[in-house]
């Protein structure tokens, strides 16, 4: 660990993120490009850990190395901290390595005492402005050091403006001010038993203390959770000399975007307050001008804005978020960032850098948060539905949300808890209010602007939105608008990209590619080499995963056909009978359907693989369940006998019997996949019959099938070796002579750890391995996929002795060793074996990349997810370059005997 734990803005440059934390690196590259940034220096993440492991204490070592750096400050500044003639102010702000909008703590104003805030008076000339500087100190100070809720200081200030009829806090005069500080301080004694500190290196330390702490604060450890932030790395503190944007009419601070973060036009967007200090624009507690507006009362400023700005663009070849205060007319930049954005605007911003030269293709694929594909494929309002609109509010973050009405964040996580879809209705939200926006639908505000923090984080999730609703007004319990009332639990919608707030429950529909996203696949496709797959069992589904850019199946789950109104019962016919004639008579019933089916989606995917795995799951699943049944057989023995409760009586006690003959303690582990196969084999032998006789029909009408058939769960070589017999005799029986001309393939899914282990004795008998990988995992930690979520999972997850899911994220040490072995193994003993992952994670961007690394052929996952999976393929690609073992390198494989 490097020994300097704070530096000076002129000392760091923008790769210094881990260290200085992503507002700390950009204060210093902006610093040092001659940027007007109000000098000051940053505390190291370093520090922060330091500072843990310390047990939450700040040493002194640290705390004398921040004195030395505000020594320097007051030289630059010509000021002095704590000195009354020419007082020294800082803003303290936490500064994450990645953005943690609005979740930790700032302190502004620090440095203010007693005497100070005469000296700042007195240097403004504005003693108004100067109490009302100290009282704001005073209420962050409470709040965040000392833990007094924002509440009481709001009251107090509330019964101020009351006391003496006033409406806005810009009334409130010098001797009112002074009035409410000692108020506030008689507050926050009463509360804590601690004076508020009049020496300002105490409130400094303090100060840096409690930005520290703010790291491990409710609403920070959910933002982390949800947007997988590291817990161990920290934040940094900044410490930055104050300018004043509340100094009058010729001051101000906003908050703009290069470019529309919601649409992701090219034009300077954003928001401002005149005389306001920057909380009063992000807590959305007044609702701010349209940056277009400065242009007419400060064409200057307007014009240097836009200038920084668009240099700063350049510079960081993104997008940027600006936080700047204009004082007495002079421009501060406070801070830059990459903006967020929505996923359209993502895309669109991402395609437009490369049409400007800006960036490169790969460049703009790299930067594509692959998340964001997850949210493009958000639902919109149906515009054929009849809507009753109620109000129109800001657009903040687009997608359509229905759901049922709650007023506080608590109610939205229960509700959302219980499976009701809620709508978060609130005047504003704070932080505190993460856990609701996380449960939410959707989030309609009645306050704040489109940089309001409610916007700004459901834009991060990817929730809709709509802000500063001004028609509604919210009550306990309810919101009127326009004469009419919504009540707690009534539904209504909104659309996040219009803005509207829709009485009612509305249909949704899904969305479809734009240009830009098309444009952006495209490259994706040109850069990638792993292929991507879907898992589909139907030709609606296979269609909209070829639309998607789906290069051919790579899973159809034959049993999800079974289940039909029209096929259960001949399923349930199959199964409950007790002969082999019988067991073909209902076969026989059902090869038509699975023809059917078959048929459908090699139309859909003409010319392209279609992998399809002969049936897996446990014969039970398709009988009722033991409970049901055993009660319906209590009440049949009870109810009045007639002829029909005889027989139904019969039928339900036969089902009954064959139920508790099938039942089995471990399901997941009996008598499934190919174990089916194989004392069933009449079961694999009508689904070959049917794919078989399906080719031929799609061959006779011109379309080129590729047929992939996929024998699940095997976990010794000769039970492949067996159902490849089985599929190989019914290929002769129903192709005959053609069965030369057509190129199908017989392969398996490696799902049991045996599998992986024994590989290259099983690939002897398979031309292609899909990694199964959710049962692969299943059996490998010997989790139940079925029940560890539900169980011990998140709180394996909640105290990292996991850091993810490994049902989502694939487990690289234990599940991808096994992967990595069985496809050195199978490639060994056949060097054009190919390989893939068809499990869930196959649309997980870590996996994804992890696939690629392993040399795998191709991923599948859901239609929905294939152009998520087709960028990160690319980024794979970019990232990693070409995997040594992958297809083309195949050659080098050691062999291993
Ligand atoms: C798997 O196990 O990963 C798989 C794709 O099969 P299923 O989920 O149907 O068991
Ligand atoms: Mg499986």
């Amino acid at each position: 660990m490097n020994n300097q734990r704070v530096y000076h803005f002129q000392e760091g440059n923008a790769g210094m993120r881990e260290l200085l934390g992503g507002k700390g690196a950009n204060l210093a590259e902006m610093t040092n490009a001659g940027l007007p940034v109000p000098p000051g220096f940053t505390v190291t993440t370093d520090a922060c850990r330091e500072f843990y492991e310390k047990g939450g204490q700040l040493t002194d070592e640290i705390f004398n190395e921040i004195k030395q750096a505000v020594r320097l400050l007051e030289q630059k500044k010509r000021q002095e901290f704590g000195n009354p003639d020419r007082p020294l102010l800082v803003s303290v702000r936490s500064g994450s390595v990645n953005s943690m909008p609005g979740m930790m703590d700032t302190i502004l104003n620090l440095g203010l005492n007693d005497k100070t805030v005469q000296g700042l008076a007195q240097s403004t000339e504005n003693a108004k402005f100067a109490f009302d500087s100290y009282r704001r100190l005073i209420q962050m100070f409470g709040n965040v050091v000392f833990g007094v809720e924002g509440i009481y200081f709001e009251n107090l200030l509330h019964s101020l403006k009351e006391k003496y009829g006033l409406e806005q806090d810009r009334d409130v005069s010098e001797e009112q001010w002074r009035e409410l500080i000692g108020q506030y301080k008689s507050l926050i004694l009463e509360k804590t038993r601690r004076e508020f500190p009049q020496d300002v290196y105490v409130q400094l330390n303090l100060a840096v203390e409690a930005v520290f702490r703010s790291w491990n604060n409710q609403r920070a450890k959910v933002y982390r959770k949800v947007h997988q932030i590291p817990d161990h790395q920290g934040t940094a503190v900044n410490i930055q000399s104050m300018v004043f944007g509340n100094l009058g009419n010729d001051s101000g601070t906003g908050v703009v975007f290069t470019r529309n973060p919601s649409t992701g036009e090219k034009s300077l967007f954003g928001e401002y307050l005149i005389n306001a200090q920057g909380e009063d624009v992000v807590s959305g507690v007044r609702t701010p001008m349209p940056i277009r507006q400065l242009e007419m009362e400060m064409p200057e400023v307007y014009a240097q804005l836009l200038a920084t700005a668009q240099r700063l663009e350049q510079h960081y070849k993104d997008m940027q978020d600006i936080e700047f205060t204009v004082e007495k007319g002079r421009l501060f930049i406070l801070q830059t960032r990459n903006g967020k954005r929505t996923a359209q605007a993502a895309m669109k911003i991402a395609v437009d850098l490369v049409r400007e030269n800006v960036l490169t293709p790969g460049e703009a694929i790299r930067r594509i948060e692959v998340s964001h594909l997850d949210q493009l494929l958000h639902r919109a309002i149906d515009t054929e539905a009849a809507l009753e609109v109620l109000a129109t509010g800001l657009p903040a973050s687009p997608g359509a949300a229905t759901g049922q009405v709650v007023f506080d964040a608590d109610t939205a996580e229960e509700w959302g808890r219980s499976g009701k879809r809620v709508i978060l209705v609130s005047m504003e939200t704070t932080p505190e209010d993460i856990h609701g926006v996380l449960a939410a639908e959707g989030v309609l505000t009645s306050r704040g602007g489109m940089t309001s923090h409610a916007a700004v984080v459901a834009r991060g999730m990817g929730k809709p939105c709509v802000c500063g609703c001004e028609d509604i007004r919210i009550q306990s319990g309810l919101f009127t608008v326009d004469g009419q009332m919504i009540r707690e639990g009534d539904w209504i919608s909104i659309d996040g990209a219009s803005g509207r707030v829709i009485r009612g429950e509305v249909s949704l529909k899904d969305p479809e590619i734009s240009e830009e996203l098309s444009e952006l696949l495209a490259w994706a496709d040109s850069i990638r080499k792993l292929k991507i797959f879907t898992n589909a069992d139907n030709p609606e589904d296979s269609a909209k995963a070829r639309e998607f850019g789906a290069e051919g199946i790579g899973l159809c789950r034959t049993e999800h056909m079974f289940f039909g109104a029209d096929r259960l019962s001949v399923v349930q016919e199959m199964i409950l009978s007790d002969t082999l004639d019988e067991r073909r008579i209902a076969l026989n019933k059902l090869l038509p359907f699975q023809q059917g089916d078959f048929e459908g989606i090699f139309r859909a995917m003409n010319g392209l693989p279609v992998t399809i795995r002969l049936l897996d799951p446990p014969l039970h699943e398709f009988l009722p369940d033991m409970e049901e049944l055993i009660q319906q057989s209590v009440e049949l023995k009870y109810a009045q006998k007639t002829e029909e409760t005889v027989k139904e009586l019969e039928r339900v006690e036969q089902l009954l019997r064959k139920v508790r003959n099938l039942h089995e303690f471990n399901p997941m582990l009996g008598q499934r996949g190919c174990r089916l196969g194989i004392l069933f084999p009449e079961i694999y032998e009508m689904q070959a019959e049917a794919i078989f006789r399906a080719i031929l029909t799609c061959r006779g009408e011109g379309i080129e099938v590729l047929p992939e058939i996929m024998i699940p769960l095997v976990g010794h070589e000769k039970e492949l070796k067996l159902m490849r017999e089985l599929v190989e005799r019914k290929a002769e029986e129903v192709l005959g002579e053609e069965k030369e001309a057509i190129p199908y393939k017989i392969g398996t899914m490696i799902e049991v750890p045996r599998a992986a282990l024994t590989a290259s004795k099983i690939a002897q008998h398979a031309d292609f391995f899909s990694f199964g990988t959710n049962d692969l995992t299943q059996m490998t930690f010997g989790y139940s996929r079925d029940d560890a979520e539900g169980k011990f999972l998140t709180h394996y997850l909640e105290d990292e002795l996991l850091s993810t899911n490994p049902f989502q994220v694939l487990d690289e040490d234990g599940v991808g060793m096994l992967i990595d072995w069985a496809v050195k193994q199978g490639r060994s003993v056949k060097p054009e074996l190919k390989t893939g992952v068809c499990g869930e994670h196959g649309g997980d961007k870590q996996s994804i990349f992890f696939c690629h690394k392993t040399g795998l052929d191709y991923v599948s996952c859901s239609p929905y997810r294939v152009p998520l999976a087709r960028i990160a393929a690319a980024q794979a690609q970019l990232e990693f370059g070409s995997a040594s073992t992958a297809a083309n390198g195949r050659n080098k494989v050691a062999t291993t005997s």
